[in-house]
């Protein structure tokens, strides 16, 4: 078996010119993010961006999550996840180049799940950045436990007729379609069958977007800027029987068909996490470098000193845990396999990946003093979007108990412990039996 962790050189050229077109072309864009709230900035946003993305065609780069038999690029989560990671340091990074959540997710989901049809309709456009979509499946009774949403769509003829209340449906109020989880059946025995996903166009009348929930991340969002987490009524919200994910056959597959659409997303999350906290702990060792305070720059400080050991060590464990996770999903592509093989890789960086960020962007605040906690530096936003990181594609401790569950499945009870020394004595010296027969310990 081959241990291989090079980069091929000629994706390292990419990524380095990633690297500097990041840094150099769209990271400026993140100091006027005043400039970009009103509907005319929205517009000089895209105006500005706009040549960007046509680079990024360019350059081949553009909308690389899927297999090249689903219209993408065929990079494969090793490779995204390292586009990713460079991608991720900067908020507008992944629309500049096509894979922002939850579109790229959606299109990945509609590739795997959806109709031709649903494919032309709604998944290429999202493929071409003609359209934005939302993925639309909290609500305020339900989150972590998928089984307890209560949004319906009964059959009526040849339409579904939607009914309920989501929140948390993050770009529903500039989305053209959302992708609705509801639930179309009552089996008591498989409760995760009884859910599927719909496709509703966001202007179907009785998609009532009640507001844009402000946030920790962003407390002073407005509903229509990009970016909100919207509180959506669905009131006898009609739309056509083939709007169901995967049409017939896709009733009751919602869940099956979220864990296809999430597992990726997963790795593509982990690493933008780590490409912004390779930005806090960079800030971190400048910081390091440059204050002098107590008889010492910053730097000689032992405790400063564990900080950058630990945040290292805790950043390098996240990336190469998050990279072979995405390695085994290339694996078991290629193999035709599901990537439900690779869940407790997944789980693992989920909640591991969080941490990380968490930690590393808290202990960069805290060597720059009162400075990290101002607004002149980017880390006070950093750790407020951090903290939700820990939450959202479901919380760490979800992710915990599937890690957990799955190890305890290589595991059987023992009674005594498997280690336990007296029965092991005694199973020694009936195996030694012959060499130790007469043979006292103080002989
Ligand atoms: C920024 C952001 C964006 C989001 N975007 C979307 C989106 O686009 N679409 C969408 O549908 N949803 C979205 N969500 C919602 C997100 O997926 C849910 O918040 C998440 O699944 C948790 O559900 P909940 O908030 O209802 O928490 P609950 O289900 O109420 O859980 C609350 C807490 O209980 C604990 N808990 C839950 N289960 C267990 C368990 N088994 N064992 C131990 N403890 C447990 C955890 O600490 C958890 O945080 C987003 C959330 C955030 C913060």
């Amino acid at each position: 078996m081959a241990w291989d962790f090079e980069t091929d050189p000629e994706f390292e050229e990419k990524l380095a010119w990633m690297r500097t077109f990041v840094r150099e072309q769209i990271m400026p864009l993140e100091t006027l993010a005043d400039h970009w709230r009103s509907p005319g900035g929205r517009t000089k946003f895209a105006e500005i961006t706009a040549p960007m993305k046509d680079e990024v065609r360019r350059q081949g780069l553009w909308a690389a999550h899927l297999p090249p038999d689903m219209g993408g690029l065929g990079f494969g989560q090793v490779k995204l996840g390292l586009m990713h990671e460079i991608l991720g340091a900067t908020p507008y990074g992944p629309s500049i180049f096509g894979n922002n959540a939850p579109d790229s997710g959606n299109a990945e989901l509609l590739a795997v799940g959806g109709t031709p049809e649903q494919q032309a309709q709604w998944m290429q456009p999202l493929l071409d950045g003609t359209m934005r979509s939302c993925f639309s499946m909290t609500e305020p009774g339900a989150g972590a436990d998928p089984t307890l949403l209560s949004t319906t769509a009964t059959r009526d003829g040849d339409e579904w007729v939607i009914n309920g209340h989501k929140w948390f449906s993050s770009n529903a109020s500039i989305s053209d379609f959302l992708i609705v989880m509801v639930r179309t059946g009552d089996n008591e025995t498989s409760a995760y069958r009884n859910y599927s996903m719909i496709i509703v166009p966001t202007k179907t009348p009785g998609v009532n977007i009640l507001r844009d929930v402000p946030t920790m991340g962003e407390p002073d969002h407005r509903t229509g800027e990009p970016g909100g987490h919207a509180e959506i009524l669905y009131e006898n919200v009609r739309v056509p029987f083939d709007n169901i994910v995967g049409g017939e056959a896709g009733i009751g597959q919602g869940f099956a068909l979220a864990q296809k659409r999430l597992g990726p997303g997963r790795i593509h999350h982990a690493m933008r996490w780590l490409g912004q906290s390779q930005r806090a702990f960079d800030l971190l060792c400048e910081r390091a470098l440059t204050r002098y305070t107590h008889g010492s720059i910053l730097a000689e400080k032992q405790m400063v000193q564990d900080w950058i050991a630990e945040s290292y060590a805790e950043m390098q464990a996240a990336r190469l845990l998050t990279l072979q996770a995405a390695w085994k999903m290339d694996q078991l592509h290629a193999a035709g396999k599901h990537y439900s093989d690779a869940r407790v890789e997944i789980g693992v960086i989920k909640f591991w990946g969080a941490k990380v960020l968490y930690n590393v962007i808290d202990r960069a605040i805290q060597i720059h003093g009162s400075l990290g906690y101002t607004t002149d530096l980017p880390l006070e936003s950093m750790y407020r979007a951090a903290r939700a990181a820990r939450i959202y594609d479901g919380p760490d401790e979800v992710h915990k108990v599937t890690v957990a569950r799955q190890i305890l499945k290589r595991y059987r009870p023992s009674d005594p412990p498997r280690e336990h020394v007296p029965t092991r004595r005694a199973a020694a010296l009936e195996q030694f039996a012959e060499y130790l027969d007469g043979f006292a310990v103080n002989n």
